[in-house]
């Protein structure tokens, strides 16, 4: 068992890092005022090959492996939970096309991707979210394809999507085995993008709903068999859940930074606060579930680049990490007193970022379903 980083995953580590300082950090606050995405900050990841660097070499990407993709994010997201989401989102968009599209569609998209495009995943609908086999989009065959109704709701990226990967019901009486998986174009006659909805955290990260009324799809866009749709978004779960986990790695990173930054400098009662055992055991107790998180975040990463079957670990490290970095943010608004809650500083940020961590790609409710469910199965 050899826990060290390679040469290779160092460098690119180090280089997210750099980039996460030197260009998201100084940013953050006013993308999360303005509620906007700086685009710049993403063509300038793009350009340094810190985007979608597990995409494969044959669509024009890097090629590398989800260990250095969880790398990449954790810094990106220890930067701004927002802005490190956004730049994230195509990986959950685009795994469905790696796991299941034909190599037309693989270069296409992919390549778009590989390009600097955006493009998002489109699973959730106003009645169902938790209750993936529950949606309501309706793909009706006709000629040459299927004409999509329905509507979609949460949709990271939509407002900058140049695709959709859509997930309707072909046969809305076969529950989970009646979804299919769609490429949806975003010019397509019928589809509309609503307005970024308004949110407690993640401002920079735009969420849209998305509109589809009589949209044509062609065949040549379905992605994998029909019925199949359901499989495919949970073996891309198995691969996207690590790198959620990633992204609460690097905001309880931050929290362990800001609140130790702070307890040297802040003095109470004639000495600072970290030397006060109450604050220093918060600190101690951030430092186990970074640690903790750390290792179960690349390993399930480690596990899913293997080829291994990581739906338990993926959920573990999911769950661990998003109730670890609401306890950490939490702790860490405490540790600052009345200037955590002041929006001069940093951790009322973290705050309201990491509560998203415990809700989406599966709540944190979900994620303990899964593994109750695993284990029952294995013991049975
Ligand atoms: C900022 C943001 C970005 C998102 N981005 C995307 C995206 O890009 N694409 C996409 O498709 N979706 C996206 N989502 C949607 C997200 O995945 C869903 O919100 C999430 O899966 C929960 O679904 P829901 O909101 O319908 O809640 P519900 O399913 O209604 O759940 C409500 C509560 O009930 C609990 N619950 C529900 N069912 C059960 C059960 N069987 N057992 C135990 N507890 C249960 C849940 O844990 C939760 O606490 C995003 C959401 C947010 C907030």
């Amino acid at each position: 068992m050899d826990f060290n980083l390679t040469e290779e995953q160092s460098m690119i580590r180090d280089l997210a890092k750099n980039f996460a300082d030197g260009e998201i950090i100084p940013r953050a606050a006013a993308a999360d005022r303005a509620a906007d995405l700086p685009l710049d900050i993403h063509a300038k990841a793009h350009e340094l090959g810190l985007l979608g660097v597990n995409l494969p070499q044959s669509c024009g990407g890097p090629g590398l492996g989800n260990v250095e993709l969880a790398l990449v994010t954790e810094q990106l997201c220890r930067a701004c939970l927002g802005i490190g989401t956004a730049l994230s989102t195509n990986g959950l968009a685009g795994e469905p096309v790696i796991l299941a599209g034909t190599p037309e569609q693989q270069k296409e998209y992919l390549g778009r991707l590989a390009r600097g495009g955006f493009a998002s995943f489109a699973l959730t609908e106003p009645a169902a979210g938790s209750d993936v086999a529950g949606i309501r989009t309706a793909a009706r065959r006709v000629a040459g394809g299927y004409e999509l109704n329905g509507s979609k709701i949460w949709i990271s990226n939509a407002s900058l999507a140049s695709f959709f990967v859509v997930f309707a019901k072909t046969d809305a009486s076969a529950g989970h085995r009646g979804v299919t998986t769609f490429i949806v174009e975003r010019d397509s006659p019928g589809l509309s993008v609503g307005e970024p909805l308004g949110k407690l955290g993640q401002k920079a990260a735009p969420t849209c709903e998305v509109f589809f009324d009589n949209v044509f799809v062609p065949d040549a866009n379905r992605l994998g068999a029909e019925g199949k749709g359901f499989q495919l978004a949970m073996e891309t779960f198995d691969q996207s859940r690590p790198m959620v986990a990633a992204f609460g790695l690097g905001l309880i990173q931050r929290c362990c930074d800001e609140a130790t930054a702070y307890a040297r400098e802040r003095v109470s009662m004639g000495k600072p606060l970290i030397e006060h055992q109450a604050v220093s055991h918060k600190l101690a107790e951030m430092a186990i579930r970074s640690e903790a998180g750390r290792l179960l975040t690349y390993q399930s990463a480690w596990m899913a680049e293997q080829g291994q079957r990581n739906t338990v670990q993926a959920s573990i490290a999911k769950a661990y990490t998003a109730d670890a970095a609401m306890w950490c943010a939490t702790e860490a608004v405490q540790v600052f007193g009345g200037m955590g809650y002041s929006t001069e500083y940093p951790v009322e940020k973290l705050f309201r970022d990491a509560k998203v961590l415990q809700i989406y790609e599966g709540t944190s409710e979900i994620q303990r379903n899964i593994i109750a469910r695993e284990i029952a199965r294995k013991s049975a």
